[in-house]
């Protein structure tokens, strides 16, 4: 076996995604990693239990493996490979996206504490925020996603500052590392759901960030057909957020890890097409005389192009727009498409497409709706894995009907 060396690190995402810093011996010599589905794991004699425990005690690891709430082998390689694509020292991987997203929320809020939450955020997250935190006694504040706006919130009692970077829909890039300073001055953490970025795309751990979260749903697992999530920082707050998904058991099964690694082999090529595709139909949306207006921090009429340009290595493959017209037109237009399937989520092989207000927030009032930038006009794309020439095609004949 090759001998694992440093050099590692200095490997391209595409590649750290398919091999990790390291590799560890297999049983039989399997290139892939085994579907470990067990809920136990057995002790050869009673002395072992003992020992294993005692070493446990004293923080040593002299065995794995004990029980599947506290993760099993499969989930293990896969946490490995994705704190190598993140340049993190530690994954945590999840049942969910909204796990990894609450459960850090839950492991480093503190009494009386103030949270900070950009607004355009993920609805879930919002409603978290404004349903939640209260009980906890906690404040928060959702404010605009600029670096600007979220210094001004800072309170004496603000101790996370939780940002997504793109921001869905409406895609605002935030200047991470002018949020870091803030933060770091005040010792406040810094938390990033950066999961329309990817690690593809944007690199928060080299930019000072203390934990980056990921919808693995999404573009890392990359499918549509499977769900997970994970945080990525150092060993010391991995070690504390460990803790709690451990404790709920908001654990990954062995075959979502194993979907999950899988897909990790692919993510490079993957990525490269969701760029090369958002920025081709970015461009061709703005262009046509049925579009108001695009969304896409790729393009230099973004509020954020300047920013993204600096901070992404890419732009993804999520585009928002406003259709001319208004419900009536969008919808037409939206029952045209033939590629796109209605529904939400991103980041899969195939492509979506949502009218956003009655797909994510059809339950809130007119009023809030429009607060939020949830006019009925406003269509999001996640494009998927399709030839970017048919997914033009499919939008130009789509809008033609209109
Ligand atoms: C999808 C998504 C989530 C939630 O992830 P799930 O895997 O659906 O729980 C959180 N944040 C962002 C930005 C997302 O796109």
């Amino acid at each position: 076996m090759a001998k694992n060396t440093a050099d590692r690190k200095k490997w391209h995402p595409a590649t750290l995604a398919i091999h990790g810093l390291e590799r560890l011996p297999k049983a039989h010599h399997a290139v892939s990693t085994p579907i470990m589905h067990t809920s136990n794991y057995y002790f050869d004699t009673a002395d072992e239990v003992e020992d294993f425990m005692r070493a446990k005690g004293q923080g040593k690891v002299i065995r794995e493996h004990e029980y599947a709430r506290y993760g099993n082998p499969t989930q293990q390689e896969t946490e490995r490979k994705l704190a190598a694509l993140e340049g993190a020292e530690r994954a945590v991987l999840y049942s969910s996206g909204m796990a990894a997203v609450l459960l850090a929320i839950m492991t480093f809020m503190k009494p009386k504490g103030h949270i900070i939450f950009t607004g355009d955020c993920y609805r879930q997250t919002r409603d978290f925020a404004i349903n939640f935190l209260g009980k906890f006694g906690i404040e928060y504040s959702i404010v605009d996603p600029t670096a600007e706006a979220i210094e001004k919130a800072i309170t004496p009692e603000t101790n996370i500052i939780f940002t997504e970077s793109p921001t869905n829909p409406y895609l605002r890039v935030l200047d991470i590392p002018a949020i870091v300073k803030v933060a770091k001055e005040r010792k406040i953490l810094t938390i990033i759901d950066a999961t329309l970025a990817t690690p593809y795309n944007i690199r928060p751990i080299e930019m000072g960030v203390d934990v980056v979260i990921h919808s693995a749903t999404k573009y890392l697992g990359g499918h549509n057909d499977l769900m997970a999530g994970v945080a990525l920082g150092s060993n010391a707050l991995m070690t504390d957020l460990y803790k709690m998904q451990r404790m709920i058991g908001a654990t990954p099964g062995p075959l979502t890890c194993f979907l999950l690694e899988r897909g990790l082999k692919t993510f490079g090529m993957r990525m490269e097409q969701h760029n090369r595709a958002g920025l081709a139909v970015a461009q061709m949306l703005e262009a046509h005389p049925k579009i108001e207006k695009v969304w896409y921090p790729g393009l230099p009429s973004h509020p954020d192009y300047e920013i993204g340009k600096e901070q992404m290595q890419g732009f993804g493959s999520v585009i928002s727009f406003l259709v001319k017209g208004g419900n009536t037109e969008t919808r037409k237009f939206i029952d045209a498409l033939e590629l796109f399937l209605i529904t939400p989520s991103l980041g899969g092989s195939e492509s979506l497409v949502t009218q956003m207000w009655a797909m994510s927030f059809f339950d809130y009032s007119e009023e809030y709706r429009q607060n939020i930038g949830m006019v009925d006009n406003l269509v999001r794309l996640a494009l998927g894995l399709e030839h970017e020439d048919d997914l033009i095609a499919d939008l130009q004949q789509a809008l033609d009907t209109i």
